[in-house]
């Protein structure tokens, strides 16, 4: 339940500016861990997939896998940062039980990557988001509470831990902070951890999938008076896990923050927690100084030293950002700038390149995606990639349609029935006689071969056995590819057998 008091947010917007930063986990899809060869695959037996080094057990010794440096170094030269010749790894010491080592091996004061910065689209404006540092690190375990009514750990029985993700390798992305975006300062984080999401994707280094948390931001955010310019206290919300989170928890901490100072009080700098039902975030633990975890450079892994050449040789790989590619797709498709913004904003962008890729004219397929389908999916309550229809099942109805079998609102009926899982829109309109046959003499062509190469089928329906029409009826449909409906094609032969 909330109890904050919060402010309207134009009034806070009137008196304040707020300064946003982010911190993005990504997790990286590597075939086995960042210091032990232990596979990272999801969903496995518990502590199946561990081993001494990712148990910290004493006297295991770890080494940097070589595949999660070569993606942090592909993530750093996307985010036009630095990527340093020379840096270590460093302990960061604290007690949690899904951390059997009691210190996370991170990176401090010499990340991978650094200094960089992305564009980032908005309402056909570009805002340029400073990134301070990428840096490699490993995840932890997991904690399942048991016997508790919401699965915390308070009112819980006892507790189990499951090490599979312990050593997963992590890249953690860590903005300057953001300043000048005045009020759309929430809605310029959400296009900005989206951009991060398409740039991940892109680069193919992790399924950055936020509801899973191989994705996942904590937002921070302080206001200052217009004017000033030193920063105010701010507050990191954690794990937001969606992109439309991302955007709802920092407005409702900016008008958190704005009751709290409007009234003359101070912001306590601490975690909190978003709470996705009722729209609100609560206090957490006050945050840690950075100092509270000991940092120091660990001592059991050798420096890594990447090689100007091979930075040089994954520069290469590097597609174009995402809002490169949405420019360069615009101008293919055609698109207008108000239909690129809300393909964008609906999620539909993959899905219509992916149905444009099967043969699909651009409009069409954005016509399906951002109207019949994005209906079936907010109906659904899921993601439009979750509706239950592929881009090729799409490419399929709209050639279709293009070969005149079907009119558009048979295509929906079609789609329906696709999403129930009827089979291809090919097979749903030769088993439900969805087509529009308009060509009477190709039937009857049909019909009189089938009669013809039939003969004693044709005998005995003519003598009254209507059940041995399926033969000739089969026989129609296939040499019709099953464009027509059985129905028509049943009266047609029984009219022709009875002329
Ligand atoms: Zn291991």
């Amino acid at each position: 339940m909330n109890v904050d008091a919060v402010m309207d947010y134009d009034e806070v917007m009137a008196a304040y500016e707020p300064v946003i930063g982010l911190e993005v986990h990504v997790e990286l899809n590597t075939a086995s861990k960042m210091f032990c060869s232990c596979s990272t695959s999801f969903g496995a037996e518990p502590n199946s997939q561990t081993c001494p080094v990712c148990l910290g057990l004493p006297g295991a010794l770890p080494v940097v896998n070589a595949a999660a440096v070569a993606s942090a170094i592909r993530i750093g030269l996307a985010l036009n940062c630095s990527i340093a010749t020379w840096c270590r790894f460093a302990r960061k010491n604290y007690f949690y039980p899904d951390m059997t080592k009691n210190f996370q091996t991170s990176q401090y004061d010499e990340p991978i990557c650094f200094d960089g910065h992305v564009e980032v689209e908005l309402d056909d404006m570009v805002f340029t988001v400073p990134i301070e540092r990428a840096h490699m690190e490993e995840d932890a375990g997991k904690s399942l509470h048991v016997g508790g009514a919401t699965g915390r750990i308070q009112g819980a029985d006892h507790s189990l831990l499951d090490y599979n993700r312990a050593g997963v390798p992590l890249i953690e992305i860590v903005t300057k902070p953001v300043t000048g975006c005045g009020a759309k300062a929430p809605e310029i984080a959400r296009a900005y951890v989206g951009f991060l999401r398409d740039m991940m994707r892109a680069l193919g280094v992790s399924d950055v999938r936020m509801e899973q948390g191989s994705l996942r931001c904590d937002a921070n955010v302080s206001l200052r008076p217009h004017g000033v310019t030193t920063l105010g206290t701010r507050t990191e919300t954690k794990n937001v896990n969606s992109l439309r989170s991302v955007e709802r928890a920092l407005r409702y901490e900016i008008c958190r923050q704005g009751a709290i100072l409007a009234s003359g009080g101070k912001v306590k700098q601490e975690t909190r927690h978003w709470h996705e039902d009722g729209e609100y975030t609560s206090a957490g633990r006050s945050k840690e100084q950075a100092e509270d975890y000991r940092y120091f450079p660990e001592p059991d892994l050798v420096p890594v030293a990447p090689s100007p050449e091979w930075v040089a040789e994954l520069a290469t790989t590097i597609p174009p950002s995402p809002t490169a590619r949405r420019a360069q797709l615009r101008q293919q498709w055609g698109f207008s700038a108000a239909e690129m913004r809300d393909v964008v904003a609906g999620e539909a962008l993959d899905l219509i390149e992916a149905t444009v890729e099967v043969g699909c004219d651009p409009q069409a397929a954005r016509k399906w995606w951002m109207t019949e389908l994005t209906r079936r999916a907010n109906a659904l309550g899921v993601s439009l990639d979750q509706v239950g229809v592929t881009p090729a099942q799409v490419g399929e109805v709209q050639a279709l349609i293009d070969e005149g079998v079907i009119n558009d609102k048979v295509a929906r009926h079609v789609l329906g029935l696709v999403q129930a899982g009827d089979g291809s829109p090919r097979r749903i309109v030769a088993d439900h006689g969805l087509a529009v046959v308009n060509d009477q003499s190709q039937l009857q062509a049909a019909v009189d071969q089938a009669l013809a190469e039939n003969p004693d089928v044709a005998e005995s329906v003519r003598a009254g056995k209507v059940q041995a029409a399926g033969v000739l009826i089969g026989a129609v449909m296939r040499q019709m590819k099953g464009q027509v409906d059985a129905q028509t094609v049943r009266r047609l032969i029984e009219a022709t057998l009875t002329d």
